[in-house]
């Protein structure tokens, strides 16, 4: 049979099972049933008995009759159906909750059946919840391991369960032709894989525990070399096909700034970065670039210069950020550290009155403002830019891909784009999740900084905490102390916040302390005003919500209490103690929490105690709730991979990615590998980033 032959021809399909494939499992062709993989083998040579059940024993495949059925009625149409099922050594119950009916009709009472499952310990007593069941006959199976595969109930009562799929493919592996090779030779030497069709047999009928690895291990490797190959064409491919605005030479703007106005010298990571979004800036081609740097690094500034690259080209520039305190706070930055050259910077967000915004986009429109920063307002249908030559996105992973892809379709030739992070993913999956984006990182955080030194404590300790803060604020500085709250739109949960100051306030008391209080439902006007204030140091310390989760930068607050840190995750609690140690003053971030902690709530707070480096903790973090959780993933396509493992697999990651990139290196447009090429615009996986510009 070949490879793309309909799987209703295979022996044992016929057109009502092909269906019932094609439905559930999207099976159609017979090499679509060989890449439906086992997701679990059964040792024939250890042959199982009921006495050699163990509480670590997983599936089994036992032989014995059935006796003692019984059903029991739980509500109007359900029943639960149980039965005996012994082998001469012992006794497992056998339950059904579903389908007994089908059951029922095929139990027969004292012959020999096969049954498989997953045996589990139950009051002391051996169940097998939904097993799978057929007359034992006297064939005996050649084969050393059986495989298991996941099916359906539908494809069960189809007589399609794992029992009869493993006919199939027993069957089919033995007769298929015309599966290729898929991967480079040299490639396969170098790694030593499997040959594919090798693979794809030995994955399903191994001869041995060390051959089904090896199959694993091949398959695993082609699966993410065609992940990588389509991210990475992709980005090629787009490079090649889009034009960008050219910003040929380094102008007078960017000059002066850089001779008169930068406020400290740049670290060498700066530098570097501007350096890389200056040459994509003149090739011709539209940047596309991910700036990574763990928070404090001083993302801002290498925006800001960025910014003028594109007014020296003789266009404008935006920056969207997610929080209208972070764009004001922005705002205010560009502003002072603008002063007196010339450059209109404009502020656009949701809360300006209706008759301000009217003229502030009017303004945008007619080119008059030449910077301009914003929250989710710019993205409105109403903007539009007279010449955008840049856009900047700061804390990228607080939009959603939609809301940053508008502002690229507002202007022609699109903007070129910088999208600025403080890691919340770990840096080898980041670049395989932008493998589409060029990806800059600042590893290096300005001199003079120590690490935030951060500490866990319980209730009974606050008074502790609290006579600390006082000393710190005797000696000049300032205090965040933030509350969880769960919807920050909710009325119910300032009252935690409001309880809290009072609380706050009897310890530190007026006049001689000043406290402040930021959330969510403050007006803008409001949260500019409780910043501002900060910010000049008349308070001491502001409770707040995680409103001021990202970006906030004052510099002169050196502690961070976490109140409930344990409700928190580990990426939040990461940015919070982001919002210090941003000066030269040794800072704190102390995490009070209850006594009695869940397991994973303790790791992240030891984590959190343990390391201040960005990326150590999007890998805890990443370990800690697994990938489903982490945001971008669930829209890469990097979930849907079928043997490798995001997580586990993470040197092969790296290893398929430096080939890939080493590959079409030498092959851009995949000439010379024409078969690679029609493997990649068959898949399906051709998507996101690159429709994103
Ligand atoms: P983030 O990368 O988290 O956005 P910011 O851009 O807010 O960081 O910068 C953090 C702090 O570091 C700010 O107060 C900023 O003024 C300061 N900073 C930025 N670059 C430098 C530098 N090269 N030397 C000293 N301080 C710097
Ligand atoms: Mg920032």
């Amino acid at each position: 049979m070949n490879a793309t032959d309909d799987i209703v021809y295979l022996k044992g399909v016929g057109p009502a099972r092909a269906k019932v494939l094609a439905t559930e499992l999207h099976i159609h062709t017979a090499a679509d049933l060989l890449l439906h993989f086992p997701f679990r083998h059964i040792d024939l040579s250890q042959s199982a008995t009921i006495a050699t059940l163990t509480a670590e024993t997983n599936y089994v495949l036992l032989r014995g009759t059935v006796s003692n059925l019984q059903t029991v009625s739980m509500g109007k149409f359900r029943e639960r159906l149980t039965a005996d099922f012994t082998d001469g050594t012992g006794l497992i119950q056998l339950v059904w909750f579903a389908g007994t009916r089908w059951v029922r009709e095929r139990l027969r009472p004292n012959t020999p059946f096969l049954i498989m499952g997953k045996p589990t310990l139950f009051n002391g007593q051996w169940q097998m919840t939904h097993p799978e069941l057929e007359p034992a006959t006297a064939d005996a199976t050649p084969m050393k391991f059986l495989p298991v595969y996941s099916t359906t109930e539908r494809m069960k009562q189809a007589g399609l369960g794992t029992r009869n799929l493993a006919r199939l493919t027993e069957h089919l592996v033995g007769s298929i032709t015309g599966i290729e090779e898929n991967l480079p030779a040299d490639i396969i030497a170098k790694y030593q894989l499997l040959p594919r069709i090798d693979a794809l047999r030995a994955i399903h009928y191994p001869d041995s525990l060390a051959q089904l690895d090896a199959a694993r291990q091949r398959l695993k490797f082609e699966e993410l070399f065609f992940f990588q190959l389509d991210y990475q064409y992709a980005r090629i491919d787009r490079h090649m096909r889009s034009q960008g605005r050219i910003f040929a030479t380094v102008g007078p703007l960017f000059n002066r700034f850089y001779r008169e106005k930068i406020p400290f010298p740049l670290t060498d990571a700066q530098k570097r970065v501007i350096r890389e979004v200056r040459n994509d800036m003149r090739t011709g081609h539209q940047m596309n670039r991910l700036l990574q740097g763990d928070v404090g690094s001083g993302k801002t500034l290498v925006a800001l210069m960025c910014m003028l690259l594109s007014l020296d080209g003789g266009c404008q520039a935006c920056l969207m950020a997610p929080t209208e305190i972070l764009a004001t706070q922005h705002y205010h930055t560009f502003l002072r550290l603008l002063e007196g050259l010339g450059i209109q910077v404009e502020l656009l967000i949701g809360s300006l009155k209706p008759a301000d915004k009217r003229k502030i986009k009017q303004h945008i429109a007619s080119g008059q403002t030449h910077i301009i920063v914003g929250t989710h307002a710019l993205i409105e249908d109403s903007v539009s830019f007279a010449n955008l030559g840049l856009v900047v996105i700061d804390e990228q992973h607080r939009f959603g891909v939609q809301q940053r892809a508008r502002l690229w379709a507002k202007s022609s030739p699109p903007p070129h784009i910088l999208v600025m992070t403080a890691t919340p993913i770990p840096r080898t999956l980041a670049m395989t999740l932008y493998g589409d984006l060029d990806c800059s990182i600042i590893d290096e955080l300005p001199p003079g900084r120590s690490p935030v030194r951060t500490f866990h404590r319980t209730e009974p300790r606050r008074p502790l905490v609290f006579s600390f803060l006082k000393k710190q604020i005797d000696a000049g500085r300032q205090a965040y102390i933030v509350y969880p709250l769960i919807h920050e739109s909710e009325k119910l949960d300032i009252k935690d916040l409001e309880d809290g100051l009072e609380m706050v306030q009897s310890y530190f008391p007026r006049p001689q302390y000043q406290v402040s209080m930021m959330h969510g439902q403050l007006t803008a006007e409001e949260k500019a005003f409780e910043m501002e204030r900060f910010k000049q140091g008349k308070t001491h310390i502001m409770v707040a919500t995680t409103v001021i989760e990202v970006g906030v930068d004052v510099p002169n607050a050196t502690v961070m209490v976490i109140e409930n840190a344990e409700r928190f995750g580990l990426s939040q609690l990461h940015q919070l103690r982001g919002r210090v140690g941003r000066g030269g003053e040794q800072s704190y971030c102390i995490l009070m929490t209850k006594d009695n902690l869940a397991n994973t709530s303790r790791q992240r707070i030891d984590t959190m105690c343990a390391t201040t480096d960005g990326f150590k903790i999007a890998e805890a973090d990443l370990r800690l709730r697994g990938p489903g959780d982490i945001q971008g993933l669930q829209q890469s396509g990097l979930l849907e991979l079928k043997l490798a493992s995001i997580v586990d697999d993470e040197p092969m990651v790296a290893t398929t990615r430096t080939e890939v990139q080493e590959l079409l290196l030498s092959d851009p447009t995949l000439q010379l590998h024409p078969h690679l090429k029609q493997y990649i615009l068959r898949s399906k996986n051709n998507m996101l980033w690159g429709k994103i510009s």
